[in-house]
C-alpha cells in the first residue's frame, strides 16, 4: 500500500448504467455532473460527426441506431467489431469512451487530474474479459490499479466494521449481468468463499423478451412485423423496457407509441396493455437460472442456508418484484438494499481504492478465482491417448493464487512443448474454454535434460493469469504473456487506437451529456450526492443508509433512509409496502415530478407511523 495525493476513482463499468466514485473528505461518494450521478453506458456519434456519451447518446439510439452504440460490456473479450457511424471499433475503444467520459467528470468534480482508477467487473468475466477491460481503462488514460468484481465490491460498503460474524449472499442482477458472491465479514475481513453467474443474463434480456411478446401481438393484430425495421425496433424496446420498470411498481402497465408504422398508407399507433403475472411467466425462465446460481454458490461456499444472515440485492433489476419474490420464498430471507442498488458497486470500488491508496479505511478483502484455469494433457496411461483437462488452480481458490506442476515430454527428444490454457469446470476439455496458447522451443539441448517441464499458473488479485513454463533441468523459459490471436491483434493496433480515440473524443462537447459539471466544494454544488462513511476494521458500524455528504440531503432522502431502517427489522407484509413505496419515491424524484415525490412521502409518512405505533 502507497500514500499517494493524487486520487484513485472507483468505476462501476455497467452494461446500462456507468458510475463513477471516489473518496472525499473521509467518506467515498458518487460524482455527479450535476444529474443524478449515473452515466448510461451508451456511445454515439451525431449527424454532424461529434462524439456523444451518456445520456444524450441514449436518446439518439432510437433515431440513430447505427450511429449509436449500447451495451458493449457483453461484447468484451470477443474479437466482435462494433459500427458506429460507418467506422469499425473493438469493444474495448468503445468501452474506453465511456470511461474517458467518467474520467472526465471526476476531474471536474475532483477539481485536478485523475490518471488512477480501479474498475469493477461481473466476478464470472473470464480472463479475456478482465484483459479488455483493463485495455479500455488505458485507452482512456487510465491506470487501472486493480479489477474487483463488482459483488465483491458490493460487500465492501457493506462490511460495517463488524467484529461479529456475518454472511452475506450478494445477489447483483443489472442490465447485462448476473453474479452471486457468498461472503463471510468477520473482524475487519471481508472473505469471498464462493462465486457464480452469467456474463450474458440481465435486464437487457428481460427488455428482449417483453418486445418479442409485444411485437407479437402488434404482428396479430396490424398484420406487420414492427421487428423489421431498426427504428422501430428500437422505439419498441425503448418503450418495453419503461413498461418493464412501471411493472415494479404496478400490476398492470400500457405500451404506447404513436405511428410506429404504416399500413396501407395509415399511421398505426402502438397500444398494447400488459399485466405484472403475463410480465412474470415471460421472465420466470431467467430468474429460475439465476437462483439455481444461488443454490450452486451457497453448496460451494460449504455453508447451509441457516448459516446465511443477509441477502443483499444489488443492480437495477433487483428491483423486479419477481425476483425479490423468488429469492424469499426459495431462500426464507427477506432481500435488502441499504445501499442504492444503482451505487453500491462504485461505492465499493471507490472503498478499495481508498484502501489501495493507503487510508486506514476498510476491511481487508479476500476474493477468490471464479474459474478454474488448467492446461491440456495427454493421458498415455490408456490406449486411446485421450486428451485430458488438467487444472492447476481451482475455482474458489483466494487470490492470489499460484500453483506449480511438473509435466514430462511424450517423447524424450521432443524439441518443444504446445501449451494449451483452458479454463472451465468440466473434466472434459472439450467442454471448456480456450484462453490462450505459448511454445516452448529448443528443448533437449543439454546431455541430461530429462523432459521434464514444470508449468506455473499465477493469478493475480485482479483474477489476471499469467502462466510461464520452463523446462526442469536445463532452466530453458518461456515468456509469461498468453500468446492468442485477440492479445495480437490487440498489441499491433495499440497505439494507432489511442490517437484515433483522442481524436474522436476532441469532437464530444464534454458538457453535453447532462449540463454543466461543479466541483464538490462549489458552493452551488448543492445536488446530495449518494455517500457512505469508511470507517476501519474496528470501529463502531457505520449507520447502514445512504449518508449525505456533508451537503444538505432531500428532505424524501432522510425519510427514506429511516423507512429502509425500519422494514429490514420487520417481519410482515409492511416491509414489502414500505421497500415499494421507497423505490416509487426515488423513481418519481428521478422523473423530477415534485408533487407526486411530495404525495408519496406523506404516505410513506403515514404508513412508518402505523408500523411503529
Ligand atoms: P445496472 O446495470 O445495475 O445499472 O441495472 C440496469 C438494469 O436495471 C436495466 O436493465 C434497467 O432496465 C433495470 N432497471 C432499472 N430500474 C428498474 C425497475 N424499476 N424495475 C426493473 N428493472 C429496472
Amino acid at each position: 500500500m502507497t500514500q499517494h495525493s493524487e486520487p484513485i476513482i472507483g468505476i462501476d463499468l455497467g452494461t446500462t448504467n456507468s458510475v463513477v466514485a471516489a473518496y472525499v473528505n473521509g467518506k467515498v461518494q458518487v460524482l455527479s455532473d450535476g444529474s443524478d450521478g449515473i452515466l448510461p453506458s451508451v456511445v454515439g456519434v451525431t449527424t454532424d460527426d461529434k462524439l456523444i456519451v451518456g445520456r444524450t447518446a441514449r436518446n439518439q439510439l432510437i433515431a440513430f441506431p447505427e450511429r449509436t452504440v449500447a451495451s458493449v460490456k457483453r461484447q468484451m473479450g470477443t474479437t466482435k467489431i462494433l459500427t458506429m457511424a460507418g467506422q469499425d471499433y473493438t469493444p474495448q475503444e468503445i468501452s474506453a469512451l465511456i470511461l474517458k467520459q467518467l474520467r472526465q467528470r471526476a476531474e471536474k468534480a475532483l477539481g485536478c487530474e485523475v490518471t488512477r482508477a480501479v474498475i469493477t467487473v461481473p466476478a464470472f468475466f473470464d480472463e479475456n474479459q478482465r484483459q479488455a477491460t483493463r485495455e479500455a481503462g488505458t485507452l482512456a488514460g487510465l491506470t487501472v490499479e486493480r479489477i474487483i468484481n463488482e459483488p465483491t465490491a458490493a460487500s465492501l460498503v457493506y462490511h460495517a466494521g463488524q467484529d461479529d460474524r456475518r454472511h452475506l449472499i450478494v445477489y447483483d442482477l443489472g442490465g447485462g449481468t448476473f453474479d452471486v458472491s457468498i461472503v463471510r465479514i468477520e473482524g475487519g475481513v471481508i472473505e469471498v468463499l464462493s462465486s457464480m453467474g452469467d456474463t450474458q443474463l440481465g435486464g437487457d434480456d428481460f427488455d428482449q423478451l417483453l418486445t418479442s411478446h409485444v411485437a407479437k401481438e402488434f404482428r396479430d393484430r396490424h398484420g406487420i412485423d414492427p421487428m423489421e425495421h431498426p427504428v422501430t425496433r428500437w422505439r419498441l424496446l425503448q418503450a418495453c423496457e419503461r413498461a418493464k420498470c412501471e411493472l415494479s411498481f404496478s400490476t398492470h402497465a400500457r405500451i404506447t407509441e404513436e405511428f410506429i408504422a404504416t399500413v396501407d398508407g395509415m399511421p398505426v399507433n402502438l397500444d398494447i396493455e400488459i399485466d405484472r403475472n403475463e410480465y412474470e411467466d415471460l421472465i420466470r425462465p431467467l430468474v429460475d437460472r439465476t437462483i439455481q446460481c444461488v443454490d450452486q454458490a451457497i453448496q460451494e461456499s460449504r455453508l447451509n442456508l441457516q448459516q446465511l444472515d443477509e441477502l443483499i440485492l444489488v443492480g437495477g433489476s433487483t428491483r423486479t418484484p419477481l425476483v425479490q419474490e423468488r429469492l424469499r420464498t426459495e431462500f426464507h430471507r427477506e432481500p435488502h438494499w441499504s445501499v442504492n442498488p444503482d451505487f453500491a458497486v462504485a461505492l465499493g470500488a471507490a472503498t478499495q481504492a481508498a484502501i489501495h491508496q493507503g487510508h486506514p479505511v476498510g476491511p481487508v478483502l479476500i476474493d477468490v478465482a471464479t474459474h478454474t484455469v488448467g492446461i491440456e494433457t495427454l493421458d498415455v496411461s490408456s490406449y486411446s491417448m485421450k486428451m485430458l483437462y488438467s487444472p492447476l488452480i481451482r475455482r474458489n481458490t483466494p487470490l492470489p493464487a499460484k500453483h506449480e506442476q511438473a509435466f514430462s515430454t511424450i517423447t524424450p527428444d521432443q524439441e518443444e512443448v504446445h501449451i494449451n490454457v483452458f479454463q472451465g469446470e468440466s473434466d472434459e476439455l472439450s467442454r471448456n474454454r480456450k484462453i490462450g496458447e505459448f511454445r516452448l522451443e529448443g528443448l533437449n539441448q543439454t546431455d541430461d535434460a530429462d523432459g521434464e517441464i514444470d508449468v506455473c499458473f499465477e493469478l493475480t488479485l485482479d483474477g489476471v493469469l499469467r502462466v510461464s513454463a520452463k523446462e526442469h533441468k536445463s532452466g530453458i523459459a518461456t515468456s509469461i504473456v498468453i500468446a492468442n490471436s485477440m492479445s495480437d491483434a490487440r498489441q499491433s493496433t495499440h497505439e494507432l487506437t489511442d490517437a484515433r480515440l483522442r481524436d474522436l473524443f476532441a469532437t464530444s462537447d464534454s458538457e453535453s451529456d447532462s449540463g454543466e459539471s461543479l466541483p464538490l466544494d462549489h458552493p452551488d454544488s448543492h445536488q446530495p450526492l449518494p455517500a457512505i462513511e469508511l470507517h476501519g476494521p474496528h470501529t463502531s458500524p457505520p449507520e447502514p443508509v445512504v449518508s449525505d455528504a456533508g451537503r444538505e440531503l432531500k428532505s424524501w432522502q432522510r425519510l427514506t433512509a429511516k423507512a429502509i431502517t425500519v422494514a429490514n427489522g420487520l417481519d410482515t407484509d409492511d416491509a414489502q409496502d414500505i421497500r415499494r413505496l421507497v423505490q416509487l419515491i426515488e423513481s418519481a424524484d428521478r422523473d423530477n415530478d415534485e408533487e407526486l415525490v411530495r404525495d408519496l412521502e406523506e404516505e410513506l409518512d403515514d404508513l412508518l407511523f402505523y408500523v411503529t405505533g
